[in-house]
C-alpha cells in the first residue's frame, strides 16, 4: 500500500497543508467534511499541527482522541515525529501514553500528572519521558527552525511555536478566538497582556490555533488586548459551565467571522 493509500484508509482522519511543510491534522468527528475550513470559522474543533523539516518533524499537540494520530503524522512526515505540547490540558494530550517522549514547558507537567478538579491525572506508568522547552529555545528541523515562545496565561506553562520560514505562529490555546483563562492557576491579566505586546514585535503574519477552523491575522492580538484591557471587566456575563463551574464571559463580534473573540474566566477573578 502506498503512503497516500494508507493515509486515506484511516477513515475519519484527514490533513491539509496550510503552509509549505505545515499540516493541520483533523478529524471528521469535529468537522463533518474532510475540509477543516468548510464551516470556517464557526464552532470550535481540535487541530494537531505537523511541521516538517529536512531532518526532523514535529507534531504540535494531541488534540484528537484517536490512537492513529501518531502513525498518521509519521506517515505524512515520512519520518518519526517529535511530540511537542502547547500545554497540559486534557484536550491536548489524547493518547499521550502512545509516545515514549514528549517536549513541553515544565510548569505544565503538574496539570498532567496531578490533574485538577476537572482533569483526571495521568498515572505515572502511562506518562512518557518529559523533556522541557523554555522561552527562546530553537528547534532545528533541518532547513526550518522553530522558536519556542512561553506565554503564561491560559496555563502557566503554555508555549507557542514560531516558524519564521512561513511567518506562521502556532498558538495553541493562547492566541485564539476563544480564550479560556485562569482555570489552571491564575496569571495576572497585565502579565499576559505584556506577553501579547512583545509577541506583536515578532515576525509573522498568520496564526493557527488549536481550536479554530480558520487562520487568524496578526491583528487578532490587538483585538484580544482591547477586549482584555478595556472591555472585559465592565462587560461580562456570568454563567454556569458544567466542567469549569461559574464563569464570567464576554464575547465580541460574529462567531461566523474571523473577527470574533470570546473570553471566559472563573467568576472569582473578576471581584
Ligand atoms: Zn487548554
Amino acid at each position: 500500500m502506498s503512503i497516500s493509500e494508507e493515509l486515506s484508509a484511516m477513515e475519519g482522519l484527514f490533513h491539509r497543508e496550510v503552509m509549505k511543510g505545515v499540516y493541520i491534522i483533523c478529524t471528521t468527528q469535529n468537522v463533518p467534511t474532510d475540509d477543516p475550513f468548510s464551516l470556517a470559522p464557526g464552532m470550535p474543533t481540535g487541530n494537531c499541527y505537523l511541521v516538517t523539516g529536512e531532518e526532523k518533524a514535529i507534531l504540535f499537540d494531541l488534540a484528537i482522541p484517536d490512537t492513529r494520530v501518531k502513525r498518521y503524522a509519521e506517515l505524512l512526515a515520512g519520518k518519526p515525529a517529535m511530540l511537542v505540547l502547547s500545554h497540559g490540558h486534557s484536550d491536548h494530550i489524547f493518547c499521550l501514553d502512545m509516545w515514549e517522549e514528549v517536549w513541553l514547558h515544565k510548569e505544565d507537567v503538574p496539570i498532567i500528572v496531578q490533574g485538577s478538579s476537572w482533569q483526571a491525572p495521568l498515572p505515572e506508568e502511562r506518562c512518557p519521558t518529559f523533556n522541557f522547552l523554555e522561552d527562546g529555545d530553537v528547534i532545528d528541523l533541518g532547513g526550518r527552525r522553530l522558536e519556542v515562545i512561553h506565554i503564561p496565561g491560559h496555563t502557566p506553562g503554555s508555549i507557542m511555536l514560531l516558524d519564521s520560514k512561513t511567518r506562521t505562529l502556532l498558538s495553541g490555546d493562547s492566541v485564539t478566538r476563544r480564550l479560556l483563562y485562569g482555570v489552571s492557576g491564575f496569571v495576572p491579566f497585565d502579565v499576559f497582556c505584556r506577553s501579547l505586546e512583545s509577541l506583536k514585535k515578532k515576525e509573522f503574519d498568520t496564526i493557527y490555533s488549536a481550536h479554530d477552523r480558520c487562520s487568524l491575522p496578526k491583528s487578532h492580538i490587538d483585538l484580544m488586548l482591547w477586549q482584555i484591557r478595556d472591555c472585559f471587566l465592565s462587560n461580562y456575563k456570568i454563567y454556569d459551565n458544567p466542567v469549569f463551574g461559574t464563569l464570567a464571559d464576554t464575547s465580541y463580534g460574529d462567531m461566523y467571522t474571523k473577527h470574533y473573540f470570546d473570553m471566559a474566566v472563573p467568576d472569582f477573578l473578576t471581584t
